[in-house]
């Protein structure tokens, strides 16, 4: 049991990312209770966590008020894939308004240190590149990744009014492109998407010509990364670009995934969804500096890990593995 011990909530801790940090963080001995409306996340992700002694499980949607006692927060609580962020528009952006303002209110009346899961969308399709956190971007407000980008915008404004109005002690990240093991088989993100589509041996989806950049993360550098932001002195509010700067083309990644796979899955090319950004790319300057983060995992091995996760529950019977639902 660490000395510090700390009582911890993760919300959308049964998601993608959030099921990794409850590991990090019941594997260091805290005390992590998990709250999760099971929108996008699966009980199937904290399985494994169910029979440890300082792990918990809440189903809760966090744009109501929540009351319980904790020491730190982790707001992870929102869908973060364009297909499912874009299912009920509305509620995309009430999680992170609504969702915001209710977890700072707990954190200000706990006295807890708050972590804002934010996102490189917030910079929208950027003219400035790589992007630094002091560029302030480039989002269209009326278009359909606006529910998301504005409402993860907003979010920010919050966390920092409630600093600077409250003295809430925040941390706020932005997070680029992001993959690994966990992440939903049906949530059209491109590493989850050309992966399967790769193992079943199905055309390979290019949206537009496929020179579109973003930068992939692999999720326990991401995890690294978060992990040091909560811990990082206190003068250290934000906002810090997490990500892996090694930018790639869509169709590069592609033909990456085609080779670790040994697929012989043909590329097709679909529309272009609207407002999709040009390029992506972290400057992590100043992740680097202040909190002496910096990613480790090549791409290649990244996806080699996350390759054997999709084989591995391609194999199971289709009850257990595969799912083609949301929530
Ligand atoms: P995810 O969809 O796998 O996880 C989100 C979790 O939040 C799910 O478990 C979902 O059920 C839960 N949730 C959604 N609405 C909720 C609500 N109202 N109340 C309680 N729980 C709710 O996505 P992820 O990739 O794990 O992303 C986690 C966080 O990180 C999100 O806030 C996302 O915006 C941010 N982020 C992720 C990436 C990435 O590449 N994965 C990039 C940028 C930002
Ligand atoms: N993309 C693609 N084929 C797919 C899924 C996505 O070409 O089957 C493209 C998408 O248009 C975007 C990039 O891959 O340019 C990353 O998409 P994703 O949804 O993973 O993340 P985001 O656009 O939010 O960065």
């Amino acid at each position: 049991m660490p000395k510090n011990r700390k009582r911890i909530l993760v919300t959308g801790g049964a998601g993608f990312l959030g099921s990794h940090l409850c590991d990090r963080l019941v594997g260091q001995g805290h005390d992590v209770l998990c709250v999760d409306n099971y929108f996008t996340g699966r009980k199937e992700n904290i399985l494994h966590l169910m029979n440890r002694p300082n792990f918990e499980v809440m189903r809760h949607d966090i744009t109501f008020p929540l009351y319980v006692e904790v020491d730190e927060i982790y707001n992870l609580a929102c869908p973060a894939s364009p297909v499912h962020y874009q299912f009920d528009p509305v509620q995309t952006t009430k999680v992170s308004v609504l969702g915001s303002i209710n977890m700072l209110g707990l954190a200000k009346r706990v006295g807890a240190r708050i972590l804002q899961a934010s996102t490189s969308e917030i910079y929208g399709d950027p003219s400035v590149h790589p992007q630094t956190e002091d560029y302030c971007g480039n989002v269209n407000p009326l278009g359909p990744r606006a529910c998301y980008d504005e409402g993860k915008r907003c979010a920010e404004t919050l966390f920092f009014d409630y600093s600077r109005r409250h003295n809430v002690q925040i941390r706020v990240i932005r997070i680029f492109n992001t993959y690994g093991p966990r992440l939903h088989d049906s949530d059209g993100r491109v590493v989850s998407n050309f992966i399967v589509q790769a193992l079943r041996g199905e055309d390979i989806t290019i949206y537009g010509d496929g020179s579109q950049t973003r930068a992939f993360c692999y999720v326990d550098d991401l995890i690294d990364g978060m992990v040091a932001m909560m811990g990082a002195d206190e003068d250290v509010p934000g906002p810090i670009n997490i990500g892996n700067p090694h930018e790639i083309s869509v169709l590069t990644l592609a033909s990456r995934i085609i080779a670790l796979t040994g697929a012989r899955s043909r590329l097709v090319r679909k529309p272009l969804p609207q407002n999709d950004p040009t390029q992506r790319c972290p400057d992590i300057s100043r992740a680097r500096q202040l909190l002496n983060w910096e990613p480790r995992v090549s791409l290649d091995e990244g996806l080699r890990r996350t390759i054997a996760y999709f084989a591995d529950r391609m194999a199971q019977p289709a009850s257990a593995g595969i799912s083609d639902s949301v929530g």
